[in-house]
């Protein structure tokens, strides 16, 4: 895979759109995204805390880890001295614990609002009351530690356009309202992260500034035992 080649691609797709780019490393073994790195990239993302938690010391330091898949509360401590921004909140319980850890360390964890935008069940995310009931609530406004920096979503896995493009339509107008009614004058609360490798085109055309692509640059996933 020419791991450089493709990210060279990618810089020029998202040249003039302001939006960068999460290269999802999930699966991938160091020497691949030590090979990214030296491409140039330098926000990765994983889904998974103890693969993370694996990889992070074995690669340079000033790499922008983005923890993107579901997160149990009982793990945040493991992430907390160094991933940059977790894209996967969907819960005040977990933001209170991200509140709790990152203050234990001193930090600052970046957050986005994860909102459930696909047609399937299955994924997780909340609903607008959902994310503006955390955003009123007492305990989100004292937090010191946690700074909520946009918003993101995972779209149906479909290849139908038009029903994409509604999905990420929706999760740019919670962004939109958010950022009216609890972040006017915020800069920092500036992301909408949507859009992975079969899909960022259209998410980059409805206002995605994250894109967040794996299997484009790195090739296909061996999810298998003993890859
Ligand atoms: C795996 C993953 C991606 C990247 O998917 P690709 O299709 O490989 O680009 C993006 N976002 C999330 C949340 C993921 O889990």
């Amino acid at each position: 895979m020419p791991i450089a080649e493709n990210l060279r691609y990618f810089e020029s797709q998202l040249q003039g759109t302001g939006a960068r780019l999460v290269a999802v490393t999930k699966t991938h073994p160091v020497a691949l995204l030590q090979e990214a790195y030296d491409a140039g990239a330098r926000l990765f993302g994983e889904n998974k805390v103890q693969e993370l938690v694996a990889k992070q010391p074995e690669l340079p330091q000033d790499i922008e880890w983005h923890l993107i898949g579901h997160l149990q509360t009982n793990k945040v401590k493991y992430v907390a001295p160094f991933v940059h921004t977790i894209q996967s909140v969907d819960s005040l319980k977990l933001l209170q614990e991200i509140e709790k850890q990152a203050a234990k360390h001193g930090r600052v964890i970046q957050c986005l609002l994860q909102f459930h935008i696909a047609a399937e069940e299955t994924k997780f995310g909340l609903s607008l009351p959902e994310a503006e009931e955390i955003l009123q609530s007492e305990a989100y406004q004292a937090m010191r530690h946690v700074l909520i920096t946009g918003v993101m979503g995972v779209a149906t896995n479909t290849d139908d356009e038009p029903h994409l493009r509604r999905e990420f339509g929706e999760l740019r107008g919670y962004f939109e309202q958010l950022q009216a009614r609890y972040f006017a004058q915020q800069p920092a609360f500036r992301e909408i992260s949507m859009g992975m490798s079969s899909d960022y085109r259209l998410a980059l055309e409805e206002g995605s500034t994250l894109i967040r692509v794996g299997s484009a640059i790195f090739g296909a996933r061996n999810y298998g035992v003993a890859g």
